[in-house]
């Protein structure tokens, strides 16, 4: 028979020494005794031998694993918890194969944790090296634009305010990108609470084409949002949600195509509110899909830079549905048009 608990342990010992001393005690009674009661004695001292000796095989056992066990659980709860279990370990249960599944568990969630904290020190090495290359172009150009001014361009009226303008717009790039920062940063740090409120995020989206109709007229592109007419309330941060709607509706008109559309269509579930934010722009190939909402991720860097895109946009917009403990999904055909949609919680079902 496979032994496994403690209990089970002691009892096969005390099963062995009654048995040894059994056969000794038969053997000595037999040969020396005679009468019945001697083998009376023998039977009680069998008994007495089984009990005493399981008890303290028992006491033995408990205590050496009691010890051991107290050392592991010291170790590896160390930095998790105080827990000592040895007063309550059940001595009927398998309790060396317990610890065993318990120090493997505790190595797999170690070696989780280890390649966690990994990908987040890699993640911030990245994050800086690709923040200071976000700052340095456009503070580079300024400077550049400066010092040519300094150096004779000032009194050169073909240059002198086209440089000005042009330090002017890299200025702006750099407030862009200083101003999405900030807004991630307060997302992350929660430094703001968010702010929950009924509100019509039809009227919203309204709202938020009506200011950008300038400039999506200058693209040359056509603003449309539907339903017309009907209401859909939401439980949401008005203010943040009209980021979310801004940064993808300016990304559709970027991104977009001449003489192309953009549909913010609104439409109402059991419990929530899809919207979706659709171009028929240029289109993102799927290999992007992926790594999109990432800081800084641009399918084409010049093209994002040269409209004034800080590369922060996408990241914002899913910090804030994250915040919200919504979805939002992208899908996308290169040419054809890209729709993100993203769900609200209906006004009254949070
Ligand atoms: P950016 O400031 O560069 O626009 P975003 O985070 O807003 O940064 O977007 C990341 C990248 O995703 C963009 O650089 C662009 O390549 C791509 N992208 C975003 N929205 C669209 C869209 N509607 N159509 C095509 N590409 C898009």
């Amino acid at each position: 028979m496979k032994t496994e608990t403690p209990r089970e342990i002691a009892a096969s010992i005390t099963q062995y020494i009654v048995l040894t001393t059994g056969v000794a005690g038969v053997v000595f009674t037999a040969l020396f005794t005679e009468g019945i009661w001697p083998w009376v004695a023998l039977v009680l001292l069998l008994v007495f031998i089984g009990m005493v000796s399981n008890r303290l095989i028992n006491w033995m056992i408990e205590r050496y694993i009691s010890r051991r066990i107290k050392l592991i659980y010291k170790t590896i709860h160390r930095l998790k918890t105080n827990r000592f279990p040895s007063e309550d370990l059940d001595y009927a249960t398998d309790v060396i194969g317990n610890v065993n599944k318990e120090v493997l568990e505790w190595a797999k969630s170690n070696r989780e944790e280890i390649a966690m904290l990994k990908e987040q020190a890699n993640f911030r090495k990245e994050f800086i090296g690709n923040l200071a290359h976000e700052l340095r172009t456009p503070a580079f150009n300024v400077q550049g634009y400066l010092l040519t001014l300094l150096e004779g361009g000032l009194e050169d009226p073909k240059i002198n305010r086209e440089y000005l303008e042009r330090a002017d717009r890299n200025l702006d790039r750099l407030i862009n990108l200083i101003n999405d920062l900030d807004k991630i940063s307060k997302i992350e740090l929660k430094a703001e609470e968010m702010e929950y409120s009924d509100f019509d995020v039809v009227k919203l989206a309204k709202e938020v084409v009506e200011s950008h109709k300038y400039m999506a007229d200058e693209a040359g592109i056509n603003l449309v949002v539907k339903p017309v007419k009907k209401e859909l309330v939401v439980h949401a941060d008005r203010d943040r949600i009209e980021q979310v709607l801004v940064n993808l509706l300016v990304n559709s008109i970027r991104y977009g195509k001449k003489d192309g559309e953009t549909k913010i269509k609104c439409y109402e579930m059991d419990d929530q509110v899809l919207i979706e934010v659709e171009d028929n722009g240029i289109g993102i190939d799927n290999k992007h899909i992926p790594r999109l909402f990432e800081r800084f991720y641009r399918v084409d860097k010049s093209r994002s830079r040269n409209l004034g895109g800080s590369g922060l946009g996408l990241a914002i917009v899913k910090h804030i549905i994250d915040a919200h403990n919504q979805t939002i999904n992208v899908r996308s055909q290169v040419n054809e048009g890209t729709v993100f949609s993203f769900t609200l919680a209906k006004s009254g079902k949070k």
